[in-house]
């Protein structure tokens, strides 16, 4: 390119529209949620503008300078860094003032900024307008109100942008709250110390001013330089209600009403807003919340994998069969082409891929369903319900976003535990994430229950989603009563409720077709090499090589049989269910093509108690480990060793949960009566166990043998227990 070079960042708070114009302007597909803490990494990608190039940077949402969380400080850093010819600072139209907290700490390190003021749609809709020439008087910096939902206006943007940093004028603004704070008398006290440290002067100051444990970290004060600010007092309540009064001053009469609007404001009034209220008077009722939330979801459920979802599945299916199966394996027999040829191309590539191939309409429209729910503001408001209860056992309503993504893909729900701000809350959402049922596995329930449990199959999936989240819920609980290294206690946490917005099409499909894109990627890749490995393993051996017809054993025969009593209590102790859960630990969704390739459901779950068998293995399938990539994304996240913790986790809950659903079962098969209570008292014996702990542990606290001692006792000694005096 012959041009320039311009680094430009979109920075803003959280769910402004930031990913929505990043992707807008570069034609990206990261993920956009009507949720906050969605962008938890800096994306960045170059676009050609008017013979120069510009690196375009998405950060994750920030609400200041002074950072709480990883996610915040990727922002701050970004900012900081004197390589960024300009930030667009993206504030929403409808919370302006409060956006207004971060421009304003923008401006007071001298950064070079537009203000780019999304959502004017939004604004038009209540009969109102920006009067963006009072506000760039006032603010001397140029501002561009925008909708992201318009292409022109996101060029729109790029053009002021390109021309403000062409124009090379750095506009001033005068912050004269500043003059009231004591920024000069601090400059003096730590200026050396902000040089060494390599920061602005200005910039140390001020956050000095406002208790920031980053700044006061770096710059290393002396005893005696601590209590010359020390004579200050607290400045951090003086700071924020300057600028606070500085905002007021300059918002006064800049969102105005304009007539012209006021059909379009009387029509959305009555339509939005007011359903909008209606419709949280339900979602947000303490009792009714979550039975609301269940009933929508089995709705999905039963729609996904019962109305409509199995039909098209199986439409597609049988165009497979029909149209590629069969043509390929009668034109392949009609030359005489070797057995194991055909096998390799026709069992294991068309119907071992193919059958996977044929989820993908109940894939979209899962991720329609959730689609809709998410951009809409739903799944925010659940997890705002649900933040209360999530706090009490150590998660946050932002651990449950994690979790929910869990429900696309594992591996990069992992990911975005990053944002979370607490780092044994966050080590906890990602150990806990791989129990939330993945897409991988659809395909397995879907086959498995459709051939032993018929009409009840969506239920059968839906409530394999259930137990996935009733594990993950059971075992928060444990880490945070019983591990020390686990236990996140009281967080105080900052979540804002979204307003409702109806979700464009454009905007669903982006969700789709992102998790769709995976889908086939792996499908094409991954799934593609393994099913042709799976076939060769299960269909050749070392000494005889194709054994079909024969009486000698495939290599997963072997291996297979070497591993199959371990399972044997769990009602699938054969080989061809062993090897498909082995081959499922590089890819779930092999685990169905492996059985298919190896006779079939039917001819792995036989006997009396064949769909017991076929649901244990369902239950194992759930909640072993969803794949190696996840397993690579907890190492990046937590680390070795808390990988291999949630290694040994996942196999072990597995095991145990899908030993208990097998004997209950048989159990409840043989006598009704005896099965059902033993259920019931499962419950009831791990809740009194808990009670028993967590009273125990509360005796031995403090570890004193001395009477009358209290717990966390200040004054133990760590050699006798015994009370000092
Ligand atoms: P970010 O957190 O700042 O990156 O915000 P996102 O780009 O993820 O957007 C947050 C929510 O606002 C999503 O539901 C978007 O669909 C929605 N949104 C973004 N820009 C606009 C806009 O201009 N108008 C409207 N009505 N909604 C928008
Ligand atoms: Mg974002």
């Amino acid at each position: 390119m012959s041009g320039r070079e311009y680094r430009i960042e979109l920075a803003g708070n959280p769910n402004v529209g930031k990913t929505s114009l990043y992707n807008r302007l570069t034609g990206s597909f990261e993920h956009v949620g009507n949720w906050h803490g969605v962008t938890v990494e800096r994306v960045e990608k170059k676009i050609a503008f008017d013979g120069d190039g510009i690196v375009l940077a998405d950060l994750p949402g920030l609400y200041s300078l002074t950072v709480y969380s990883p996610e915040e400080s990727i922002s701050r850093d970004s900012i900081l860094n004197d390589k960024t010819d300009l930030i667009i600072n993206v504030c929403e139209v409808n919370n302006l003032s409060r956006n207004l907290y971060l421009t304003l700490q923008l401006l007071e390190i001298g950064a070079p900024v537009l203000l780019a003021v999304n959502m004017i749609d939004e604004l038009k809709k209540r009969g109102k307008k920006l009067d963006a020439e009072k506000l760039e008087n006032r603010l001397r910096i140029p501002i561009v109100p925008v909708s992201a939902k318009y292409k022109a206006d996101a060029k729109r943007l790029v053009e002021e942008s390109a021309r403000y940093i062409k124009s090379g004028k750095k506009r001033k603004t005068e912050l004269t709250y500043l003059n009231k704070l004591p920024v000069k008398e601090f400059v003096s006290i730590i200026g050396r110390n902000a040089e060494a440290a390599g920061l602005k002067h200005e910039y140390a100051a001020i956050k000095l001013m406002e208790n920031d444990a980053y700044v006061t970290d770096l710059l290393k004060l002396s005893d005696a330089q601590v209590k010359e600010i020390g004579k200050y007092g607290d400045l951090q309540p003086v700071v924020a209600a300057a600028r606070f009064k500085f905002i007021d001053e300059i918002m006064r009469d800049v969102i105005v009403a304009d007539n012209s609007l006021k059909r379009i404001a009387e029509k959305s009034g009555k339509a939005g807003f007011r359903g909008g209220i209606a419709i949280d008077k339900a979602v947000l009722n303490k009792y009714a919340a979550i039975p609301i939330f269940l009933l929508v979801m089995a709705a999905v459920f039963a729609i996904t994998f019962g109305l409509v979802g199995k039909y098209l599945s199986e439409l597609f299916g049988l165009f497979i069969e029909k149209c590629l199966y069969d043509p390929i394996s009668n034109s392949l027999a009609s030359v005489s082409c070797p057995a194991w040829i055909t096998g390799i191309l026709c069992d294991g590539v068309i119907l071992g891929v193919g059958g996977i191939l044929a989820f993908l309409p109940q894939i979209v429209l899962l991720f329609f369903f959730l689609a809709l729910l998410e951009d809409s503001g739903y799944i925010s408001r659940v997890a705002f319900m649900t933040d209360g209860f999530f706090r009490k056992i150590g998660l946050s309503g932002r651990s449950v976003f994690t979790m929910l993504m869990g429900f696309g893909c594992s591996a990069t729900a992992v990911l975005t535990a990053r944002g979370l701000e607490d780092e044994k809350m966050r080590k906890k959402t990602v150990l806990l994430t791989p129990f939330m049922s993945c897409s991988a596995r659809l395909p397995v329930y879907s086959v498995i229950a459709s051939a032993f449990f018929a009409k009840g199959q969506p239920f059968i999936i839906f409530g394999m989603y259930i137990l996935g989240a009733a594990v993950a819920i059971m075992l928060a609980v444990l880490f945070e009563k019983c591990f020390k290294k686990l236990k996140s206690g009281k967080l105080s946490f900052i979540m804002e409720m979204p307003p409702y917005r109806f979700p464009t099409f454009e905007r669903i499909w982006q969700i789709i077709w992102n998790n769709v894109k995976i889908f086939l990627v792996r499908v094409g890749t991954v799934i593609f090499a393994l099913n042709v490995i799976v076939y060769v393993l299960s269909n050749f051996s070392f000494a005889h090589g194709y054994v079909v017809g024969t009486d000698y054993k495939s290599i997963f025969e072997y291996v297979g049989e070497f591993f199959a009593p371990v399972f044997a209590p769990l009602g699938f102790g054969n080989w061809r269910a062993v090897t498909s859960l082995l081959s499922g630990l590089v890819a779930k969704e092999v685990v169905i093509s492996s059985i298919e390739s190896l006779g079939g459901v039917s001819a792995i779950f036989t006997g009396d108690y064949a769909a017991l068998s076929a649901l244990a293995f369902m239950v194992f399938t759930l909640l072993y480990v969803p794949c190696v990539a996840t397993l690579a994304a907890i190492r990046k996240e937590a680390g070795r060793k808390w990988m291999l913790f949630s290694l040994c986790l996942q196999l072990s809950v597995a095991y145990l949960c899908s030993l208990v659903f097998y004997w209950i079962g048989r159990l409840i098969l043989s006598n009704m009566g005896l099965g059902i209570g033993l259920a019931l008292l499962i419950p009831v014996i791990v809740f009194c166990v808990c009670v028993l702990a967590s009273a125990a542990k509360k005796k031995s606290l403090c570890g004193c043998k001395c009477a009358g001692c209290t717990r966390g006792c200040p004054n133990k000694n760590k050699n006798g227990g015994e009370l000092r005096k």
